[in-house]
């Protein structure tokens, strides 16, 4: 039987990616989010698992000819549901070198690159964010797992307190952890404690209002009147209208009760970048953990997310593997980032952040935040001038929480207009922003972190939502 691996076309290969990259890349600016036209293509997708390959160049071919025609444009500028972001230049050739490299970024002993690469990676951040110099931390792959991290250490120092060593004998001997959040916390936080054993439901959530804002004191008369060690979830930048729980607040809390603060900034953090929004995550540098996305708002491709522990050597007692003759031991040089975080093997994620870091610098991140923070603003002021239009919240970053109210429809009627709107929207394609509910309404909540977006874009999304209620309120 011949085997095709040993005759590859390489370079072919190579040349048929990038020669499909500049275009694809470039026509983002004008292309829509997606087209619902294209869908059909995905059927070239399947069939069964051939017997003899076409070939590495046939292959890759059809991949991109589908991929392109049928991915989602969220890389583009007008793709404003989730708070998604897209790539940068120099991030993205990062992550081609990661593949290219295809480093096992677990130890320093499989890739001292690698884990060179993620501790200047990781530094910068720090700093980025100016967050105090003893905190470290571990690229993971995503805000979910930077959660998750955050809370498997917090659960350490929990067990601890307890007289317990979480990671050798678990939490099953153990009362339930108490976790105290505001309306704000994000499903993620419960789905990183659902998965360490606590259960999503060990949430306890404290708001003063249908919207969701902490209710600081509430947090406070359960602390006091609980007196054992508790978690506190902070939120720095919520998904529906970017609004921030007061993280100074909840560290004072923190210190008296001796409980762990957690704070939860997966985009919001980036709000210290800037003097005009900095106030927002004052605080922040009290956490005793701290969970964040890069593939948000730094604008580097999936999966990206970090963590930052005050105390970074919790991370070895948590997420050491003690035992394989092979692996390194926890004091071992040859020890490396798999030892302090969820994951074991893992790709060299570090090489996209610290591509975009060293091409842009501090500088260019706060020059895209403010121009962010200004189209939100535009984007507001659009709202508030239109007739038809009705925004719900405050804008202190980058999320537009509003919705249609067109004159002369009842309140009653609003919700399902709401939501015809955001299905016309994806339907549509030309801009993506899908619904919520805020505060017991249905409404938009367009996000703007893509480097890529500009005013135009703005313009567009304000042009494309209010012509499509139009065609629905006859
Ligand atoms: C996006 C987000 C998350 C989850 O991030 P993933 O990267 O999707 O896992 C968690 N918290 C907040 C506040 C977020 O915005």
């Amino acid at each position: 039987m011949s085997d095709p691996l040993l005759d590859t076309d390489l370079p072919v290969v190579l040349h048929e990616v990038h020669a499909a990259a500049t275009p694809y890349l470039e026509a983002l600016t004008d292309r829509p989010v997606h087209d619902p036209a294209t869908a059909s293509l995905l059927a070239d997708l399947s069939g069964d698992l051939p017997d003899k390959g076409e070939g590495s160049v046939a292959a890759v071919r059809r991949l991109l000819r589908i991929g392109t025609a049928t991915a989602t444009n969220s890389a583009g500028p007008r793709f404003y549901h989730f708070v998604i972001g897209g790539s940068t230049p120099a991030a993205l050739a990062g992550d081609w070198i990661a593949s290219m490299l295809d480093q096992n970024a677990a130890f320093r002993a499989s890739s001292a690159f690698a884990t060179e690469v993620e501790t200047v990676a990781l530094h910068w951040l720090r700093e980025l964010f100016g967050l105090p110099e003893g905190y470290g931390g571990a690229l993971v792959a995503s805000a979910t797992f930077a959660n998750f991290t955050s809370l498997a250490a917090a659960t350490h120092w929990w067990g601890e307190r307890h007289g317990v060593d979480v990671a050798a004998d678990g939490i099953a001997g153990l009362p339930r952890l108490p976790v105290l959040s505001g309306g704000y916390v994000h499903p993620s936080a419960r789905k990183a404690l659902q998965m360490l054993g606590h259960g999503g439901q060990s949430v306890e959530v404290y708001a003063r209002d249908a919207v969701g804002r902490v209710d600081v004191d509430a947090i406070e008369r359960r602390l006091a009147s609980y007196g054992g060690p508790a978690v506190i979830i902070g939120n720095a930048g919520e998904v529906n209208a970017g609004d921030f729980d007061p993280v100074d607040e909840l560290a004072d809390l923190a210190e008296r009760y001796g409980a762990w603060l957690h704070v939860d900034g997966a985009f919001g953090i980036f709000a210290a970048l800037s003097p005009r929004t900095a106030g927002l995550v004052r605080g922040i540098e009290r956490a005793d953990s701290i969970a964040c996305d890069a593939h948000k708002w730094l604008n580097v491709p999936y999966e990206s997310g970090f963590a930052f522990l005050r105390d970074p050597a919790r991370l070895g007692r948590a997420f050491g593997m003690p035992g394989a003759a092979y692996l390194p031991g926890p004091d071992d040089p040859g020890g490396g980032y798999a030892m302090l975080g969820p994951e074991s093997s893992r790709r060299a994620r570090s090489l996209p952040i610290w591509a975009t870091l060293a091409a842009y610098g501090r500088a260019g991140y706060q020059a895209m935040v403010e121009r962010h923070v200004d189209l939100a603003q535009r984007l507001a002021g659009l709202v508030d001038e239109a007739p038809d239009l009705e925004r719900l919240a405050d804008v202190p970053l980058c999320i537009v929480c509003f919705r249609a109210r067109p004159p002369g429809v009842p309140d009653s009627a609003l919700d399902g207009l709401n939501k015809r709107l955001g299905e016309a929207l994806i339907a549509d394609g030309r801009v993506f922003a899908g619904t919520t509910v805020y505060g017991g309404r249905v409404a938009l909540r367009p996000a703007i972190v893509n480097w890529r977006t500009t005013e135009r874009d703005i313009d567009q999304f304000v042009a494309t939502v209010r012509e499509l209620l139009a065609d629905l309120t006859p």
